[in-house]
């Protein structure tokens, strides 16, 4: 039987491990060698391990120790983001000590969580455990966010909660606004511009369409608050424009990105209808042509109660009243299925998909034996 490694050879092996998912398939890269890697450390310390596919070259890792209903998840994704070798001080693939810091591609955004969480577990026998703790470790989180997908979609794992260790700076986080990308493209027809008539014009219309777009937000932040977010409101943003071609042309066609970022209770499905519905009605009846198409299936907002055990249990244990974040995660998917979940990890969000992202020395202790407390709560008591 071979060695189980230690914490930080574990941490080095997870970041020496390549595995950027990206949206450009020139830069996509499998996730199966983290997962396989994974799979074996966990099999060797008799936790049940289940590799499910997600799509080509892509796998989650479902990885169960004790048995029952119940239980806690403890639940990190896979893979990074691309990165830019010239701004890397650090080799990306090598975990480098220095500055009491651990520098590497994942170290915070957040294969060394997972390492931690297996970390962690080692702290009880198998017969310990009451209820089942599980390792989640999903594909393509930075992306599509399809392992999170294939697990609602198979409904699975099941248990009563759920910490995804994302960079929080070790405080808990209950809520996080959703995120929407939409292209608006009106087309209309081109002509000379010495004659109006000839044509009909898509930039005029996109004006139209952003005076509704503007008017929608106002309604939107009016209707809607939560004072426990930074920026309390729903926000629009206009992010992108492009249309027409010359000055003398009737512009033909006109594309407009925008972002829009929901509180908690605010459907994405609504969100779509509505805006489509609102921009079709400010559109002249005839010559114009409107879409609306999402440039990513978008992330949902979460919410989970304050009053759920996890949330007081983290509270009570990190010293932090929970929280929200400004960024997405799989939060909304796991709570989905049952699941009450929180956002908590060593990392700063700062460092995730920036050069020479690190993790602080000092964080990763405390970390292991938080994680400890938790699988104790949940698990074992
Ligand atoms: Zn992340």
């Amino acid at each position: 039987m071979t060695r189980q490694p230690t914490l930080i050879e574990m941490m080095q092996q997870l970041i020496a491990m390549p595995s950027v998912s990206c949206v450009n398939p020139a830069l996509d890269q499998s996730n199966l060698p983290v997962i396989h890697l994974l799979a074996n450390w966990l099999d060797g310390l008799g936790f049940n391990t289940e590799i499910m596919p997600v799509s080509t070259g892509k796998a989650n890792l479902i990885a169960t120790r004790g048995q029952g209903a119940g239980g806690l998840v403890l639940a990190g994704h896979t893979d990074t983001v691309p990165y830019d070798d010239n701004r890397w001080h650090h080799d990306p693939f090598k975990l480098t000590e220095a500055n009491n810091r651990f520098y590497g591609l994942g170290t915070s955004d957040m294969k060394a969580f997972l390492a931690m969480a297996i970390e962690a577990s080692l702290a009880f026998k198998p017969e310990d455990y009451k209820k089942p703790l599980i390792i989640l470790a999903t594909a393509d989180e930075e992306t599509t966010m399809d392992g999170a997908k294939t697990l609602v979609k198979l409904s699975r794992p099941k248990a009563r909660f759920a910490i995804i260790g994302e960079p929080t700076g070790m405080k808990p986080i209950r809520m996080h606004k959703g995120i929407l990308m939409e292209s608006i493209r009106i087309t209309g027809l081109a002509g000379h511009s010495s004659d109006p008539t000839l044509g009909h014009n898509a930039l005029e219309a996109m004006h139209k369409v952003i005076g509704e777009l503007l008017l929608w937000r106002d309604q939107l932040q009016q209707q809607n608050n939560n004072p426990l977010f930074e920026v309390p409101v729903p926000t629009i943003n206009l992010g992108h424009i492009h249309g027409g071609d010359n000055p003398n042309r009737i512009c033909g066609a006109c594309e407009l990105h925008i972002d829009i970022r929901p509180l908690p209770g605010m459907a994405l499905d609504d969100l779509r209808h509505e805006l489509k519905q609102r921009l079709q009605k400010v559109l002249p009846e005839t010559g114009f042509k409107l879409e609306t198409l999402p440039l990513f299936s978008g992330i949902p907002a979460v919410e989970t109660a304050a009053d759920s055990e996890l949330v007081k249990t983290a509270e009570q244990l990190t010293g932090h009243r929970a929280g929200s974040v400004a960024f997405g995660t799989e939060a909304p998917y796991l709570n989905q299925m049952g699941m009450d979940t929180l956002v908590l990890g060593p990392g700063n969000i700062d460092q995730a998909h920036q050069p020479d992202e690190y993790i602080d020395a000092d964080r990763i202790k405390p970390t292991v034996e938080l994680l400890r407390k938790f699988i104790y709560q949940f698990c074992i008591a």
